[in-house]
């Protein structure tokens, strides 16, 4: 994921940043091979200090290394940096991306994820706001098949891992659980709410065992 990715950048707008300013109108350098291979692994070797000290302040008071920074960015991230396209606050930014997303890899909440909302893909999650959504940043935890935690329980049957029990005949209620969650021995009430952070909804659309109620009006 690069750092656009992450801090769901689409197109950069920052202006160029000129921490290195001096690199970029560097003239060739002349001088046989051995000199030249020599100078160049100096300059690399200056570059990635100097962008270790960029991310040692990026990283002040966060739970994350600059090294662990600098393996998330992506070659092309490290040449935006090298050609001044990338500031100190907007690493500093991806650095508290990154925290973030280790704890939501866990199946935690951030703490500043206080609102119930609704992901049409992920079912009900916490947000920093309320609402319902088309995508959402648990999206990353669903397509990775991480735990998302619920801000509300919810019903099997509305679940695109609830199979129903269809031998020796389709049971109106019974199913079990493709995930492998707990379950008593008769399986699992279609109706019944629980609290599961494997839930995925069904597409609405193809939900046609039982009536649907009508969905609550939310705020966007
Ligand atoms: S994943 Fe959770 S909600 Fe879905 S069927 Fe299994 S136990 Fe029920
Ligand atoms: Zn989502």
């Amino acid at each position: 994921m690069s750092w656009r990715e992450t801090l769901g950048v689409t197109s950069s707008t920052e202006p160029p940043y000129t921490h290195n300013s001096q690199n970029t109108q560097k003239p060739a350098e002349t001088g046989n091979c051995a000199d030249s291979a020599d100078s160049a692994y100096r300059d690399s070797k200056e570059e990635t200090s100097k962008l270790l000290e960029a991310l040692a302040d990026a990283c002040r008071g966060l739970d994350i290394t600059p090294a662990e920074v600098k393996e998330a960015l992506a070659a092309e991230d490290i040449e935006d940096w090298r050609k001044g396209a990338i500031s100190v606050d907007t690493l500093a930014a991806f650095a508290r991306a990154l925290v973030q997303r280790r704890v939501m890899d866990q199946g935690k909440r951030p703490g500043h994820y206080t609102e119930q909302a609704t992901c049409k893909h992920c079912g009900p999650i916490w947000l920093w706001f309320s609402g319902e959504v088309l995508g959402c940043p648990w999206c990353w935890n669903r397509v990775a098949d991480k735990p998302i935690p619920r801000p509300s329980s919810v019903h099997c049957g509305d679940c695109i891992h609830f199979e129903r029990i269809q031998s020796p005949h389709r049971h109106p209620h019974l199913g079990h659980c493709a995930k492998g969650e707990p379950e008593a021995i008769a399986g699992l009430w279609d109706t019944d709410r629980r609290y599961c952070e494997r839930f995925l909804p069904r597409p609405q659309q193809t939900n046609n065992d039982q009536p649907r109620p009508a969905r609550a009006e939310t705020k966007m």
